[in-house]
């Protein structure tokens, strides 16, 4: 069968696109070597919206929670949802020039299982070895798809390795309860097993041409983007001023820390704060206690100047940029990922009946 392919225009960035009627806006645009901004890549958080020009779209399944039926209707779309059936303009509502070109494109390639390790009660450490070395250049702090054996699901995972490594990819995953994909690295996959992944995505990535002070902040499975950043700092010998930011709730959630304070040793202008929110009576922690955004906020006298990486539950993100404008960072200096549930709402609902 032979599908009809319409020419794409955004704005204000004078991109041009190929968009076959049977993929997606977005899928195309990463087909073709654009990073749009993009969130969950199922409809569900809004982090892709745009507003439509001209032509005749449609949106395939979406959340209202990520568009309103209010907002469709002035002309709002969501590009992982949108179809299009003619030439169409697209006015693209967050950008980065940093990072929009040249993207790496998009591929699915074979791996295997090489090891999977309890960092924590809930958390895995899963490293996959590339079939073919260098199959996979990505950018320190992205994240791919990884295919759930057995289903047309996908999860998106964050690279907690560097670049530099071409041969494998490493995940931190926290396991949910019944857990599509983290299920199984209790008691599905083993090593040798067969994944296949899909990217690289995302924007959450070291600005090269800055020398701007650094704070990253992250929390749970969170650590796994900014810990390939950190790393890819110390790699370089980078001389920036870092302070690393790292909140878990109890004392069996910390894992990494050593690590944590080690990275110390390779990059001359660092500091590393890990705390936690609950701290019981006679618990073992000398460390700082609270909601991690509380500490940045007592402990960083002045923000004005930074540049911000975070990297977390959504919650703890959206609670993080809104500190973190209010002590005077400007939004276009602040880069994150929202580690979104993929999960269908539906099947999402059923498992929390
Ligand atoms: C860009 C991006 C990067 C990500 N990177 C990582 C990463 O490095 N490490 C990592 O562990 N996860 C990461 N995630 C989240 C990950 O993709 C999965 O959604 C999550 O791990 C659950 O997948 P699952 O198949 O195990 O559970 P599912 O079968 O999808 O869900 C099981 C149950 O857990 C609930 N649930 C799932 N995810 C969440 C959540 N985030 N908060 C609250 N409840 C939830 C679901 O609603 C459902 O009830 C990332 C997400 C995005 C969008």
């Amino acid at each position: 069968m032979i599908v009809a392919t319409h020419r794409v225009k955004f704005e204000p960035v004078d991109i041009e696109i190929d968009v076959d009627q049977d993929e997606n806006v977005l899928q195309a645009a990463f087909r073709q070597g654009y990073m749009l901004a993009h969130g969950c890549k199922a409809g569900q958080c809004s982090a892709c919206k745009a507003y439509l020009l001209e032509g005749d779209t449609d949106l395939a399944k979406y959340s209202t929670f990520a568009l309103s039926d209010m907002e469709r209707e002035e002309g709002y779309t969501l590009l992982c949802k949108t179809h299009v059936y003619s030439d169409a303009t697209i006015e693209l509502l967050h950008y980065d020039e940093d990072t929009l070109r040249n993207a790496n494109p998009i591929r699915t390639v074979p791996t295997r299982v090489a090891e999977i390790e309890a960092l924590t009660h809930d958390i895995r450490r899963l490293r996959l070895t590339l079939v073919t070395p260098g199959d996979m250049p990505f950018v320190s702090g992205q994240y791919v798809d990884i295919h759930v054996p057995g289903t047309d699901e996908t999860r998106s995972f964050s690279m907690a390795n560097t670049a530099v490594q071409r041969d494998y990819l490493e995940f931190i995953i926290k396991l949910y309860p019944g857990g599509l994909f983290s299920g199984l690295l209790e008691n599905g996959l083993k090593p040798g097993d067969p994944l296949d992944v899909t990217g690289p995505y995302g924007t959450c990535t070291l600005r090269e041409r800055s020398q701007r002070d650094l704070l990253f902040l992250g929390g749970g499975a969170g650590m796994a983007p900014l810990w390939s950043l950190v790393n890819a700092l110390a790699e370089t010998g980078s001389k920036r001023k870092v302070v690393y930011y790292y909140g878990a709730r109890t004392p069996r959630d910390i894992f990494y820390a050593s690590q944590m304070s080690a990275i110390g040793s390779r990059l001359p202008n660092y500091r590393s704060v890990l705390a936690l929110s609950e701290v019981g009576p006679g618990q073992d922690w000398n460390g700082e206690v609270g909601l991690i955004t509380d500490i940045v906020d007592r402990l960083e006298p002045d923000l004005t100047e930074h540049e911000a990486y975070i990297c977390g539950p959504p919650p703890m993100v959206d609670a993080a940029i809104a500190l973190l404008e209010r002590r005077g960072i400007p939004p276009e200096r602040i880069y994150f990922d929202k580690f979104t549930t993929t999960a269908s709402p539906d099947r999402a609902l059923a498992q929390r009946r």
